[in-house]
């Protein structure tokens, strides 16, 4: 990620000893603040409580002014999405009035998490950008520890904007990301070694995304010498790249051949940028087309970008799909998790980024928000049952303060914000992995409920199972039926897409556009972020539906029972991860069809459009 911290770089004399008292002070705030974590954490929460003691929310449930974490515990709900629902429709609506938080929403954060097949908003408040620049500015003196030197040279980060909409109450509605790079914290932040990256601001500001992707690659390859570090936000926008270089390569060449720039880059600001940099180089465009032209593509980030030292990149939670191509693309570069964010709120950062991936572990900092983690349990077969209690009560006395979480276990992270968010789940599994001081670890264990994924898309299995349904309604017709399926996020292939096998019973033909209108009635009633995926973003591509053989999912029970499922549990997985289990379906495949088209998508919430 890329990072925005406070300083005042006037000059490059007394650089190196400007970047030292700044790393400094970064240090000394992570020490302060997670040796006193508890004590911040009390007074984050009645900082949060006494400028929020008058809003409805908190009056709805009896707070009284309380501010103390007793009190709070007691009488404040512990909540999810779907419980706020009302109060969020009526901000989006237009209600001005102190709903949720006494200090005014400033826009709401489209988070990619969705309910009602929406995405959620979550409420944010002016200042909040200065907490997340805070959370940034500590990334660079972390790193420097590790690596050295990276002040001299320049980050290839690939970043992005997405599409804004208005809510009916006029309200911005757009990605946290969006939000910050659209900021001033962002586009007007000071010169900084830190934060000098190949990409000029109006590039990554750019929504037309094959612009923006074009100018960023051209700018990269163009400082190729100079770039000492590469990364996006995650793996999954990092390899997109790649492959675009894989497509686009004569002609980004033949640009730094000419010190031109592509006709169909129509943004003026972007190309009045991009020449601002470019100059004529055939020496570059011979190194960048011999490089490309070569049949493999293996390790092409340290042949393109030679003095890289890392990639950048989330591979934590679902991501970490995308490490064994990394590594090809990058012959084994090491791979840097820095940071765990979200839109309700940034958490914290990872202190010993050049561990491996299956040990990154982030450490929370006690200033972001108020946290808490709700136990969580898992049965024999290692699948989370949730919390024991269900009594509403009970529930509330379960949730450990930060400093009392305990060695090994997990948790669901459960946070109250500036922002107007209180004891709401944010739907992530952590495991607690060691201290910084007072302050926990976590290891990301996952999302809860997510069964597919590609790229920031979430698809939970209460909605595959409503969609398939939903799909295999258009069998009737041809007296066949759906017996089984299960699902495979396939990314061998980029972009990844999404794949369902289906065992169908059938007595006669069934013409192959069937199967293509079930692959698009999936993919028409599949949440609105897989939809941006697949219209906007061009991050997920058409969803294939697999024919399998009948008595397939007899073999896969077979085979689960004979690795030790129990039989009398044995349930269809309705997602399949496992090689062993993949290749079986594959090897019993007898015919494929894909999504004929993309499906519809806005920017926004549907509802919205015929409102507005
Ligand atoms: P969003 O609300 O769209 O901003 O997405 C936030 C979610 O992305 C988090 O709640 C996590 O599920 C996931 N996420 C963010 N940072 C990380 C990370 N470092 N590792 C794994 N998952 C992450």
């Amino acid at each position: 990620m890329p990072e925005a911290p406070e300083n005042s770089f006037k000059g490059i004399d007394n650089h190196d000893s400007l970047i030292s008292d700044q790393n400094k002070k970064a240090f000394q705030f992570i020490e302060n603040v997670t040796i006193h974590a508890d004590a911040v954490q009390e007074r984050v929460l009645a900082e949060i409580l006494s400028r929020s003691a008058n809003v409805e929310y908190l009056k709805r449930h009896g707070l009284n002014g309380h501010v103390d974490r007793e009190t709070f515990k007691k009488v404040m709900p512990v909540v999810v999405y779907e419980d706020l629902k009302p109060d969020i429709d009526r901000i989006a609506n237009g209600d001005a009035s102190p709903i949720l938080c006494s200090q005014p929403i400033s826009e709401f954060l489209t988070s990619s998490g969705t309910s009602g097949g929406e995405r959620k908003l979550m409420p944010t408040i002016q200042e909040e950008l200065g907490r997340r620049s805070l959370l940034y500015s500590l990334l660079m003196p972390v790193m420097d520890q590790f690596v050295a030197g990276l002040d001299k040279g320049k980050g290839m980060y690939f970043l992005f904007i997405k599409a804004e909409a208005k809510t009916p109450g006029g309200l911005v509605a757009r990605p946290v990301l969006t939000s910050y790079y659209k900021s001033a914290y962002f586009k007007d932040r000071p010169y900084d070694p830190y934060t000098n990256y190949t990409s000029p601001n109006e590039t990554i500001l750019c929504q037309d995304s094959y612009q923006s992707m074009y100018s960023q690659l051209l700018c990269g390859l163009y400082l190729n010498n100079q770039v000492l570090r590469v990364g996006a936000v995650f793996a999954s926008g990092f390899i997109r790249a790649i492959r675009f270089l894989e497509k686009h390569w004569p002609l980004l060449s033949n640009d730094i051949r000419t010190g031109t720039i592509d006709p169909k880059i129509t943004d003026p600001s972007v190309r009045e940028a991009v020449l601002k940099i470019l100059k004529p180089n055939p020496k570059l465009a011979d190194f960048i087309e011999a490089e490309c032209g070569k049949e493999s593509w293996k390790g092409i980030i340290t042949r393109l970008w030679p003095n890289t030292k890392y990639i950048d990149v989330i591979v934590t939670g679902t991501m970490s799909q995308y490490i064994p191509i990394l590594d090809y693309y990058s012959n084994g570069l090491p791979t840097v998790c820095t940071m765990y964010a979200s839109s309700e709120c940034y958490f914290g950062l990872n202190l010993n980024p050049m561990c491996k991936p299956s040990e990154v572990a982030y450490t929370l900092i006690p200033t972001m928000a108020y946290f808490e983690f709700l136990p969580v349990n898992r049965n024999n077969d290692g699948f989370i049952t949730g919390p024991i209690s269900l009594n509403e009560k009970e529930f509330g006395e379960q949730l450990a303060d930060l400093v009392d979480v305990k060695l090994g276990q997990e948790y669901e992270l459960v946070v109250t914000t500036y922002a107007g968010l209180y004891r709401y789940r944010v739907g992530d599994i952590l495991k607690v992995a060691g201290f910084k001081n007072k302050a926990p670890q976590f290891n990301f264990v996952c999302r809860q409920n997510v069964v597919l994924s590609i790229d920031s898309d979430k698809t939970d299995e209460v909605e595959l199972q409503n969609v398939v349904k939903n799909a295999a309604n258009h069998l009737s017709s041809f007296d066949a039926s759906l017996i089984e399926y299960t699902s495979y996020a396939d990314t061998s292939n980029i972009p990844g897409h999404y794949v369902l096998y289906w065992e169908v019973s059938h007595s006669g033909e069934i013409p192959p556009s069937v199967f293509e209108d079930c692959c698009l009635t999936i993919e028409e009633s599949l949440n609105s972020v897989y939809r941006q995926g697949r219209v906007s973003d061009k991050s997920i591509g058409p969803l294939e539906i697999k024919i399998v053989e009948s008595g397939t999912f007899d073999k896969l029970m077979d085979f689960a029972l004979s690795e030790g499922a129990s039989i009398n549990q044995y349930k269809t997985p309705r997602c399949v991860k496992y090689a062993p289990i993949v290749e079986l379906l594959n090897s019993r495949v007898v015919s494929s069809y894909f999504s004929p088209k993309c499906p519809k998508w806005v920017p926004g919430h549907k509802q919205w459009c015929t409102e507005n």
